[in-house]
């Protein structure tokens, strides 16, 4: 009696050694914010609507080298723009610091 049957015993029939990894860092590394834009970030934006948001509150966004000037003007204008940090000092600070 040929042993066993074909299904239940493979776990992945798919198993493909071409698989490509998708974005295989995307879970830690911080991506700039601007539109499209997938360079890593390399400073944060903080700001804040004072329609939506309390005074205390900080929103961020994440730029690049070529993105800073560009979001935060974008912020600027609007008078949202509080604080440009690299992101290196922000990591350090701590992000529970300004949600309080
Ligand atoms: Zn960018």
């Amino acid at each position: 009696m040929p042993g066993s049957s074909p299904r239940g015993c493979s776990a992945s029939p798919l198993l493909d050694n071409d698989r490509v990894i998708l974005d295989p860092v995307s879970e830690e590394k911080p991506i700039c914010s601007a539109k499209g834009c997938r360079a890593g970030a390399v400073w944060v934006l903080a700001w804040n609507n004072p329609k939506l948001h309390t005074p205390e509150r900080r929103k961020t966004w994440l730029a690049c080298e070529e993105h800073r000037e560009h979001l935060s003007q974008f912020l600027g204008v609007r008078g949202f723009l509080k604080d440009v940090v690299p992101l290196a000092e922000w990591d350090a600070d701590g992000e529970s610091a300004a949600d309080r």
